[in-house]
């Protein structure tokens, strides 16, 4: 009998399955044995989505808007979104370049294989979200890595962006705030970094995702917003999972230059068709009911600001760990260095020995670091860097 060839493809083979995600289904596998487990993990809010928002969805459901919609969304929501973009940030976009996907993780890829093909260079700044390096290589490209450690406070100069580019390199992936860190670029500082992507004639993926949680001083930015060249080349991804707690919706939102939109619509078209109708409907409520959105947000960045000053406090009284104070998104970006062990490793005995669950920097391609999610409970938090410094009591031993 003949035995089948070797089962898996390319794509199959070299697909790394997300660190992230593991490193949460160990933690919440533990603790479904009744372990009592610290998350630092999750990379969603811990909040429930607001009330008005589902209600809208339900009754879209009840309505029978429960067939095929068009793949790129339903009209009232992309006209929503690109109203949306107009009022923050007074960028001019049609409804037909605005595309909504399965997830902004799914925006992102396929904002990447429009644009790029075998064999192109995509740069990738580092500490990256895990999905990026993955979702270029399953374009046939190549990500080129330029890490920024917490010596630049995360974040990209011009001259490390130049540094990276060669003749084959076709995009420049921007992510502000961050995930992992919690950087926030000043409008400043990316002018300066797009400036170098438009003299070497690139496009952008601008992944604005956590846009709206930001702290402090800081403000978001819309790269695309910065001139008629920039707005040509740049794809801006955000969407509706972090800053209004629906990530189970699976609801994204692109906007690019029109020829690219609709190489994304066409993309989806084959690929997963529209995203379920009645959640569209849900989605349009949170950005036409702005009010009651707004307050709904307004509550949960109070708490996550509340959360992200005390572990910021807790962690760099530690010995040993040292952490900036994030300005964005949910995240803190320790480093633990200083301990001489692998951060998988540490992450490794921090989840055996004290039922802490975080997620090792070398994930994000950056040796050396904890990201902490403190989208968790204030009680967990406070829990869980006593255990965290005991464990590194320990290890200083
Ligand atoms: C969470 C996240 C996304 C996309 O989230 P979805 O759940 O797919 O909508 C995109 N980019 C970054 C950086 C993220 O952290």
């Amino acid at each position: 009998m003949n035995t089948p060839p070797a089962p898996l493809s390319i794509w199959a083979r070299n697909v790394s399955p997300s660190p992230t995600l593991a490193v949460d289904a160990k933690a919440k596998a533990l603790q479904a044995a009744g372990e009592d487990v610290c998350g630092f993990a999750a990379g969603e809010p811990d909040f429930d989505t607001p009330d008005h928002i589902k209600e809208a969805c339900i009754a879209a459901l009840k309505g029978g808007k429960t067939k095929y919609a068009p793949t790129p969304g339903i009209e009232p929501l992309r006209q929503a979104i690109v109203d949306r973009y107009a009022a923050e940030y007074g960028l001019k976009a049609t409804p037909a370049q605005a595309v909504v996907s399965p997830g902004g993780k799914f925006n992102c890829y396929l904002g990447v294989l429009a644009v790029c093909s075998p064999g192109d260079e995509v740069i990738v700044p580092a500490p990256y979200w895990v999905s990026y390096p993955e979702m270029v290589k399953l374009a046939g490209a190549v990500p080129k890595y330029v890490l920024a450690d917490d010596r630049t406070g995360f974040r990209l100069t011009p001259a490390m962006v130049e540094a990276a580019i060669t003749p084959r390199t076709r995009m420049l992936i921007l992510n502000s705030p961050s995930n992992p860190t919690g950087a926030v670029y000043s409008r400043a500082e990316l002018e300066a970094i797009v400036a170098v992507a438009l003299k070497h004639n690139l496009y952008i993926l601008s992944d604005e995702m956590y846009e709206h949680l930001v702290y402090d001083q800081a403000k978001p930015t819309c790269v695309a917003t910065f001139s008629k060249e920039v707005e040509a080349r740049t794809i801006t991804v955000a969407g509706f999972s972090k800053t209004y707690a629906m990530t189970g919706w699976r609801i994204g939102t692109t906007v690019a230059p029109l020829p690219i939109a609709k190489a994304i619509g066409e993309l989806q078209s084959q690929m997963s068709s529209n995203v379920t109708t009645f959640a569209q409907y849900g989605a349009l409520a949170a950005l036409k009911e702005k009010e009651k959105t707004q307050a709904a947000v307004q509550k949960m960045l109070v708490a996550f600001d509340r959360r992200r000053k005390f572990l910021h406090a807790e962690l760099n009284k530690i010995p040993g760990v040292s952490c900036l104070l994030a300005e964005g998104a949910f995240y803190l970006f320790p480093n633990i260095s200083s301990f001489g062990v692998k951060d998988m490793d540490f992450c490794t005995r921090l989840l055996e020995q004290e039922r802490v669950a975080a997620v090792p920097g070398s994930a994000f391609g950056a040796e050396g670091y904890l990201r902490l999610s403190y989208a968790t409970s204030d009680e967990t938090i406070a829990k869980g860097v006593a255990r965290l410094a005991k464990f590194c009591a320990g290890l200083k031993k």
